[in-house]
């Protein structure tokens, strides 16, 4: 097992009608904003719930933060923020709202030339505001993690940063208020949070068999429960375990000691820069195709995610590594997401527009052994057309 430091210091407040216990994770006399999405909070009085929750403090609205936060959107929030002088702020949706909400208190401190430098220069975050959460969307894990990830609409770059500093304080996951999600962001959900799993699991092995049995754990729930909530996204209990397995799969515990590849979320992020594509969907496009190339590499830890969470256990080596990625293949269009770039309407043009742009960035040497260079970005992608 490699060393490690381990910090996790968000709080979670779990379960039915935790939102009207913010009031006491949140400084009295703090001026409050709430920043939100498009308006589901609204329909499925989440709103309501966090005003209520909310009504001793002076509050601030911020309204429309986009899928995939628009870094131009986050600014006017930034702007706003400062004038108001604004001391809390609380993300209310799912993981672009949260995200978001770690880029607008990360800048809001800010002191260097350019914000957006954050994302592009990966300019160390000193300080930020401090923030928390109401989670309505099982998927990032961004509820327990201090990462996020911010579109540039003017130059179609997603690009991500993380910092101690942008931890929320406390998150709260009350699995009522995702009744309301439709069929396709609950599939994102899921592959979004299986997807987080494998980035942490299918490395090489370092001998650490309690790390692979939790990420184990956390995919043999997704694997039973995901498609129980794309069914019936109404059944607390159902939600309640999809809930908390999306923020086990990324609030760190997992990766402990271990190594992590992440050259899948790197790449696939590009395709919803150029494409609008969700997130999920991205994933579920290059992961099977990064594992094929990378199959050599990865082939003990593959072997045994095949054994262990899909039950391939005949055959040779070769033949277990092919039924496993078909069965991983299989899973994610069982929710109705498709594993090709042709079901996306993405062709070789795009491939050629990725290369040039991670060509003009300098992209290299991803992966858990730092050995994708472009060259193997291409190939990989070749093979999810
Ligand atoms: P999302 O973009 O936050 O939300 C997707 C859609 O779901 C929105 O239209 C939203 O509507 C709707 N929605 C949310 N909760 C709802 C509810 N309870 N009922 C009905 N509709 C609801 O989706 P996400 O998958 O959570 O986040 C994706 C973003 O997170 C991507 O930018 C991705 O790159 C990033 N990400 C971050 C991390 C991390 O660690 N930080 C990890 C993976 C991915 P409204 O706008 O109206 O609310
Ligand atoms: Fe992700």
């Amino acid at each position: 097992m490699n060393n490690f430091t381990f910090y996790n210091p968000v709080k979670i407040l779990f379960g039915k009608g935790q939102i009207s216990a913010i009031a006491q994770e949140i400084p009295a006399g703090s001026r409050v904003m709430i920043t939100y999405g498009g308006g589901s909070i609204k329909k499925n009085g989440v709103y309501d719930q966090v005003m209520e929750a909310l009504r001793d403090y002076e509050v601030l609205e911020f309204q429309g933060i986009e899928p995939n936060p628009h870094y131009e959107t986050l600014m006017q929030a930034v702007d706003i923020a400062k004038r108001k002088q604004v001391d809390f702020f609380l993300a209310v949706g799912g993981g672009s709202v949260i995200d978001g909400t770690k880029f607008i208190v990360a800048a809001v401190e800010y002191e260097g030339a350019d914000p957006w430098n954050i994302l592009a220069k990966r300019e160390r975050v000193t300080k930020a505001a401090p923030f928390g959460a109401v989670l309505t969307l099982p998927a990032t894990g961004s509820e327990m993690n201090s990462g996020a990830v911010v579109t540039r609409v003017s130059t179609k770059e997603k690009l991500s940063f993380g910092s101690p500093f942008t931890f929320p304080k406390f998150s709260v996951l009350d699995p009522e208020t995702t009744f309301t999600l439709p069929k396709r962001q609950i599939s994102n959900g899921v592959v979004d949070a299986f997807s987080h799993v494998l980035e942490q699991y299918l490395t090489y092995p370092v001998n650490s068999p309690l790390q692979d049995r939790m990420a184990e754990a956390v995919l043999l729930t997704l694997k039973e429960e995901g498609p129980k909530a794309v069914q019936n996204p109404q059944d607390y209990n159902t939600m309640a375990n999809f809930m908390w397995a999306a923020t086990m799969a990324l609030n760190g515990v997992i990766r402990v000691g271990v190594p992590t590849d992440w050259a899948t979320h790197y790449i696939a992020h590009e395709l919803t820069a150029l494409h609008g594509i969700d997130h999920a969907r991205t994933l579920a496009v290059v992961f099977p195709a990064l594992l094929r190339y990378k199959s050599e590499d990865k082939k003990e830890k593959l072997l045994q995610y095949g054994e262990r969470v899909w039950g391939v256990d005949r055959g040779t080596e070769d033949e277990r590594i092919e039924a496993t990625i078909q069965a991983t293949i299989a899973f994610f269009e069982s929710l109705e997401v498709q594993t090709k770039l042709r079901n996306y309407e993405v062709g070789q043009d795009t491939i050629d527009t990725i290369i040039r742009r991670f060509e003009e960035r300098g992209v290299k040497d991803l992966g858990e052994r730092a050995d994708i260079q472009i060259e193997d970005v291409k190939q990989i992608l070749m093979l999810s057309l």
